[in-house]
């Protein structure tokens, strides 16, 4: 979806709506459910709004995929592209506003959509906050019961440093 910037008028454009969005970054569950208010002043574009989509992430523990609602708040600022190249180099103002650049006339608000998502998405997803993660030694998912590992007695690397500070004891 693409939003022709000359068209905006004064008063700004509300959008509220759903689309399906297909990314290579990450997986959509649902289509994505988009309220945005676009408002123009000067050669600045000013985006805000809110975003909610349902995303397949993997588990950073246990590697399990599983679905999360993603709620992403979007306050961007568009500058042309064209300023990128001007010797005048935009000061970056330090605020809240993330910063983006748009090209011509046009406005692309699937891009958009798909970059707040992504920027949303927790860096190590966690499917549970008690997620028990994979047995270091064989793999098995803790989630499901406890390994046999356990009881095979600890760890020889950790029977090694016992050792070490059983000595110190004597
Ligand atoms: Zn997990
Ligand atoms: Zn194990």
């Amino acid at each position: 979806m693409k939003i022709v910037l000359s068209e905006i008028t004064d008063e700004g454009l509300d959008l509220d709506f759903e689309e399906t969005v297909a990314s290579n970054a990450i997986q959509l569950l649902t289509p994505v459910r988009t309220k945005l208010r676009i408002e123009k002043a000067g050669p600045e574009v000013f985006v805000k709004g809110g975003i909610v989509a349902g995303v397949e992430l993997q588990c950073s523990r246990c590697l399990a995929r599983f679905p999360k609602e993603i709620e992403a708040s979007v306050n961007v600022v568009y500058h042309p592209v064209e300023e990128l190249k001007g010797e005048d180099k935009h000061e970056v103002k330090e605020d809240e506003l993330d910063m983006g650049f748009y090209k011509g006339d046009e406005l692309d608000i699937e891009e958009l959509v798909t970059e707040q998502i992504i920027l949303t998405v927790p860096m190590k997803p966690l499917c549970s906050e008690s997620c028990k993660g994979l047995c270091p030694r064989c793999g098995a998912d803790l989630n499901v019961g406890a390994c046999s590992c356990a009881s095979n007695g600890p760890d020889p690397r950790l029977a090694v440093l016992k050792k070490f500070f059983d000595k110190g004891k004597e």
